[in-house]
């Protein structure tokens, strides 16, 4: 076996452990394989070893791999591509156009260009709002407060599906700061729920905190550094 392919079942099985020792059935929590910075050949080597969906950070990199990949003939299955990072206005065009998902809304007015921008052709773009849980100025996301509103007006975008949200904790080895985050987290996503009976993602833990995030009700764990080693420039 590769040492991808190695380090990836050495997640999916860590993955497993936390949803045994949480009592959840492992199928409830997604595994998102985070690209950024590595060529095609290690997505073809995930690939190869089963995995199937992607998170890039950056538009230009992302949509050339997503091109790439989408020629490839050994590419046979489709490839779930999720954009995870800063999206400035003038640059979702090309992400209306080619990703699946889009984790990082922390506003309306993106959120609005990417319905307008989305292709007919295509289903509708899957959403998850980014909350900044720590109340960090320098963060991305939207605060707690704001959550509520976007989600409403988000939801009613015709060329959306608003399917959760996604958070980037604090960087933090303090523990129960960090559980404290994720059971905020928690709470608001099952509150979010209640009023909108579709949403299925809560999409937190990367791979420094993937087991508490998942003892507290993650369900989509975003992986970079632990599928494919240290990035390959400052990301
Ligand atoms: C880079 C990144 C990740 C993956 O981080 P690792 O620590 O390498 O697992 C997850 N989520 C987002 C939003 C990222 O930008």
């Amino acid at each position: 076996m590769s040492t991808l392919s190695k380090q990836l079942t050495t997640v999916l099985s860590q993955i497993e452990q936390a949803a045994s020792a949480a009592h959840r059935d492992k199928h409830e929590i997604k595994l998102l394989a985070v690209s950024k910075t590595k060529p095609v050949a290690q997505i073809k080597a995930a690939y190869a070893a089963g995995q199937r969906l992607f998170g890039e950070n950056y538009v230009q990199e992302g949509i050339e791999k997503i091109q790439a990949l989408s020629q490839d003939a050994d590419i046979v299955e489709p490839i779930e591509w999720h954009f995870i990072g800063p999206l400035q206005s003038n640059k979702t065009k090309p992400v209306a156009e080619h990703f699946n998902w889009v984790q990082s809304i922390d506003r309306l007015k993106i959120a609005q260009r990417l319905n307008d921008q989305r292709p007919e052709h295509l289903a509708p773009l899957n959403i998850c709002l980014q909350v900044n849980i720590s109340g960090e100025a320098s963060k991305s996301g939207t605060t707690l407060s704001q959550v509520i509103e976007l989600a409403s007006q988000v939801s009613a975008l015709p060329r959306l599906k608003l399917r959760g949200i996604m958070a980037i904790p604090q960087a933090t080895d303090d523990e129960n700061i960090l559980n404290d985050s994720f059971q905020q987290l928690h709470r608001l996503y099952l509150q979010l729920q209640q009023t909108y009976p579709d949403i299925d993602t809560l999409s937190m833990g990367m791979s420094g905190d993937m087991i508490p995030a998942i003892a507290n009700g993650s369900s989509m764990v975003r992986v970079g550094t632990a599928i494919f080693g240290a990035r390959d420039y400052s990301a």
